[in-house]
């Protein structure tokens, strides 16, 4: 028997995934989505900045989105992961976890990143609460608060700035780190900001919502939220393993419209945009590159 090809499959059922796969629905195309249920934003109750959404429930967003989909019938959805993805003879096979192989003349990787948290004890607990990573998405929910910042990254300078922005009351915490030089230190101070370059013990608070930063020399300082910077990985190497190039800055290498050099494959959402990582922003590279696939499948067609 010939096997079935779909026109498209898309790996990811965030904004990026869900926007594309409404995009090739309303275009008539044979869609599949897959989807594990692990969005990077699961942490939080609300998400903020997109127009018409704002203060939505990730998962509200979700299933608003799937009700907008299922109009289409030329679009399925499927709860499953996808283990790893070959290229044939043009075709893509897509292998689910459960074993089961599909065809597909395209590909959109909407599969998104990972936050991985400093080691810290108690910052699990708090982070989507009350401790954030992003100033634009929950940094109004924090304004004019006692905040901490937490970070050992080379990009603290630019970050304290940014939460200054939403706070005047801010401590820093590089957990050990020296990330300062003289002079930054007195910018600092200047502003008001202290900076703990101790390591942090523990951080405490009741219910998510911070209460203290306790160090590990025993000095403790109060605060009711703060922001993280966390390290961004790519959720899957699907895209890496069928050659697209992960760059150093741990995104991967895309061209306009999400195109990559692999023919057929297209990259949406945070995976490819880490310093713009936002729903508005995934969602509309996802509709993007689903322009992108039905233009190509159209030219291929006509
Ligand atoms: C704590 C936190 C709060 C945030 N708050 C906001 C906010 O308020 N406003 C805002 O605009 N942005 C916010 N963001 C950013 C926002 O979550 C991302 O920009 C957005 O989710 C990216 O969408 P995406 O579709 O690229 O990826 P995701 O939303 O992460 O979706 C990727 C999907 O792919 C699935 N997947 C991955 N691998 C596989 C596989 N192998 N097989 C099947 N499925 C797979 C995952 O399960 C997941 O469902 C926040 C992020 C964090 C971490």
């Amino acid at each position: 028997m010939e096997k079935a090809v779909l026109d498209c499959v898309i790996i990811g059922g965030g904004p990026a995934g869900l926007n594309a796969a409404l995009v090739l629905g309303r275009a008539r195309k044979k869609v599949l989505l897959f989807d594990d249920n692990q969005p990077r934003n699961a942490v939080v109750q609300e998400s903020h900045g997109f127009i018409t959404r704002d203060g939505i429930s990730p998962k509200e967003f979700r299933s608003i989105a799937k009700t907008d989909i299922s109009k289409y019938p030329s679009v399925q959805l499927r709860e499953v992961r996808i283990k790893k993805v070959m290229k044939e003879n043009h075709l893509f096979v897509v292998e689910t976890e459960e074993g089961q192989h599909y065809h597909s003349r395209k590909l959109i990787l909407a599969t998104g990143l990972k936050d991985r948290l400093p080691t810290i004890d108690g910052i699990q607990a708090l982070y989507g609460t009350s401790l954030f990573s992003c100033p634009f998405c929950d940094g109004w929910e924090l304004r004019d608060k006692k905040l901490v910042v937490i970070s050992e990254s080379d990009h603290i300078h630019h970050y304290i700035k940014l939460i200054y922005n939403w706070s005047q009351d801010v401590v820093v915490c590089t957990n050990g780190k020296q990330l300062f030089d003289k002079e930054e230190k007195e910018t600092l101070a200047k502003k008001g900001i202290q900076l703990y370059e101790q390591e942090i013990g523990k951080l405490v608070g009741d219910n998510g919502y911070l209460e203290k930063v306790i160090f590990k020399n025993g000095v403790e300082i109060n605060r009711e939220g703060g922001f993280v910077t966390t390290d961004l990985v790519q959720a899957t190497n699907i895209a890496e393993k069928l050659g697209v190039p992960l760059m150093s800055d741990g995104q991967l290498e895309v061209a306009d419209f999400g195109r990559t050099n692999v023919e057929g494959l297209f990259i949406a959402g945070d995976s490819a945009n880490m310093f713009s990582a936002q729903l508005i922003i995934a969602a509309s590279t996802g509709s993007k590159s689903a322009l992108a696939v039905v233009a190509e499948l159209v030219n291929e067609d006509f």
